[in-house]
């Protein structure tokens, strides 16, 4: 998720090395999110989430990340993307009571 920011942020020319602040917090509203997860260790991706858990305009900022990061981590770093993209075969787990 980080490398994805750092791309997004290091595109839009917010800062020449390394990550402004604004992206800093979002990676780590990210971060929470995922530590807090409530599907611990069986956590689907978050895109294919049945319960998302992200304020709404942290998730529209996210998205917009992605859709930018996406595409371009790929040829920056494959093995990343390969990884991430398994990972969403991953089965969705069944929402807890
Ligand atoms: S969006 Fe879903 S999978 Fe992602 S951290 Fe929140 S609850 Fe977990
Ligand atoms: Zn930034």
């Amino acid at each position: 998720m980080r490398a994805m920011i750092k791309v997004y942020c290091r595109g839009h020319q917010h800062v020449a090395d390394g990550i402004c602040p604004e992206c800093d917090q979002l990676f780590a509203y990210a971060a929470q999110r995922l530590e807090r997860c409530r599907f611990g260790a069986r956590k689907p991706t978050c895109a294919n989430c049945p319960t998302h858990c992200y304020k709404r305009d942290r998730l529209e900022q996210v998205k917009v990340v992605m859709r930018y990061s996406g595409p371009r981590i790929l040829l920056k770093h494959p093995l990343l993307s390969l990884h991430h993209w398994l990972d969403g075969f991953r089965p969705v787990p069944a929402r807890k009571p």
